[in-house]
């Protein structure tokens, strides 16, 4: 048995009658739902592409179709697998960054290295999903600018890459996306994505970081979102003691940014 935690609540009624409620609000109640949920959204996430799967194999058995209609079919069907191995890979990341415990201050990673991955394989989206797009990226590697971050490469990178690859994916084709690492005059640093997207409205800033919350599931589906990428940055952020803070106006834009404290940082003169 546990101690229940009581919400209390008076209600007066014009008549005079009066009504008390009570509410368990104990946390173990809390976590079992948010599992329950959780088990209902992943198996709603895998569900519907593999029922689209199922179907395709189905006609494939059943029809007699002409090259053209068979490979279209396996277009799709390797578009809904791939799909679900996004989720399933996501989801697998979520949980080895809960396995984990939080790395120390060992391993040193260079800025500069990780904001020119993150520049190229942004590139490279752009050019494939908007062309169109400003993307520009803050001169990160100018000697004044060259440091690194206590961490580990990998979730860093996966950070990082995580909001520069929401904010082209959801910024229109004319809009523009800058990237910045600024270091500030107390050693702390702060890296920024902002863009000119269709920003998030206030209700649901609360929740964006929750694992398959969306706002829009169509768009984000048709981007290969698969609800769990701010979650991932979110983790990371903590986990490297740093903090995840967005800005939004809907209709006009977001900003990302992560913080990361002075403590997990290290700026040095470069070698030139
Ligand atoms: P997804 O895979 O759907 O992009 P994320 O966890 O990365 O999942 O983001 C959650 C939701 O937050 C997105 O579905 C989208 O609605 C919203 N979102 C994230 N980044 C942006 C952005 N730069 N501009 C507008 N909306 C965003």
């Amino acid at each position: 048995a546990h101690v229940a935690r009581l919400s209390i609540q008076l209600c007066a009624y014009g008549d005079g009658q009066k009504l008390m409620l009570t509410r368990d609000v104990t946390a173990v109640e809390q976590a079992e739902a948010m599992r329950r949920d959780f088990v209902a959204n992943v198996s709603h996430e895998i569900r519907t592409p593999l029922t689209v799967v199922a179907g395709f194999i189905e006609t494939l058995q059943t029809l007699t179709l002409d090259p053209q209609e068979k490979s279209r079919y396996l277009a799709l069907m390797a578009q809904q697998a791939q799909r679900m191995q996004r989720v399933v890979e996501g989801l697998l990341a979520l949980s080895r960054l809960e396995a984990s415990p939080p790395p120390g201050i060992a391993e040193w990673v260079p800025v500069a290295a990780l904001l020119e991955r993150c520049e190229q394989e942004a590139r490279a989206l752009q050019a494939l999903i908007a062309p169109g797009q400003t993307l520009r990226f803050s001169q990160f590697n100018r000697p004044e600018d060259v440091g690194d971050i206590a961490g580990v490469p990998a979730e860093l990178h996966s950070a990082l890459a995580n909001l520069v690859g929401n904010a082209i994916r959801y910024t229109p084709g004319d809009g523009s996306v800058d990237v910045q690492w600024a270091w500030q005059p107390d050693g702390s640093a702060v890296f920024s994505v902002r863009d000119t997207g269709p920003g998030i409205d206030a209700e649901h800033l609360p929740r964006i970081t929750e694992r398959f919350y969306r706002v829009d599931r169509s768009r984000s589906r048709d981007t290969g979102g698969t609800g769990l990428g701010l979650a991932i940055v979110k983790h990371v952020a903590q986990r490297h003691g740093a903090q995840l803070l967005i800005e939004s106006v809907a209709g006009k834009g977001s900003t990302f940014r992560i913080a990361f404290p002075a403590f997990r940082l290290r700026r040095r003169q470069a070698q030139l």
